[in-house]
């Protein structure tokens, strides 16, 4: 699939005290339908755009803030809404940006589906777009582009702390 030429889009949350923009495309966009999204977003899917923490400016007020038993979720302070995760195999370097909260989330469309086992049935997805009943049991959809921005981030983040030079 073609991806659009990318223009530097802004989000925020549902009180404005947090507005940020994303510097550069995001490496993939997932769309997952498992029970768990379904729950959170109140939905049927969430849609996350996977991108370097670091390439994520705020621009608003605010600042998100993680709650105690929720300390991968980054959220308004004020309303509390989630704004972008990290996964706790991925670490911080990499944010999961809920695109729902861009001001133009239509510039962004899901590269692959996942927990379509789940998916609720009147949501219908392209047929060109790649599918996964369960998780990612394959290899990574990432073009060699957005491979290589993802393993750079990955290998500084694995060196212990007392390394880092
Ligand atoms: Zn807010
Ligand atoms: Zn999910």
């Amino acid at each position: 699939m073609k991806k659009p030429v990318f223009k530097r889009l802004e989000g925020g949350c549902a009180c404005n005290h947090v507005r940020y923009r994303l510097e550069r495309s995001p490496m993939i966009v997932h769309c997952c339908h498992c029970h768990s999204c379904q729950r959170l977003s109140g939905s049927a899917f969430s849609i996350n755009a996977m991108i370097e923490t670091d390439q994520i400016t705020l621009i608003g007020d605010g600042a998100p803030t993680a709650l105690e038993d929720d300390p991968l979720m980054h959220r308004c302070p004020k309303c509390l809404l989630p704004l972008w995760g990290n996964h706790p195999m991925i670490g911080k370097a990499i944010a999961f940006v809920r695109v729902g909260n861009l001001d133009k989330a239509d510039h962004l469309i899901p590269e692959v589906h996942y927990h379509t086992a789940s998916k609720l049935p009147w949501v219908s997805i392209p047929q060109n777009v790649p599918t996964f009943e369960h998780g990612n049991e394959g290899d990574s959809l990432m073009d060699k582009e957005a491979q290589s921005r993802l393993n750079t981030k990955l290998e500084r983040s694995e060196l212990p702390p007392d390394r880092v030079d």
